[in-house]
């Protein structure tokens, strides 16, 4: 079984149902930094994503 990376962005925010997903943790936190920023105007670093919003499946 291959780890994957996960943001479900339902965790943040009720409205959107954004789902990053990826067995490469940096594209993983690429991808969700980028969608925080552009949709939900926050500006996380890498630490917090991975450390808040990231999960392991
Ligand atoms: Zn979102």
């Amino acid at each position: 079984m291959v780890e994957a990376h996960k943001l479900d962005c339902e965790s943040v925010s009720d409205t959107c149902r954004f789902i990053v997903q990826s067995e490469d943790e940096d594209e993983a936190v690429e991808l969700a930094k980028n969608h925080m920023a552009e949709i939900h105007g926050q500006e996380l670093t890498s630490e917090e994503l991975r450390d808040k919003h990231l999960q392991i499946v």
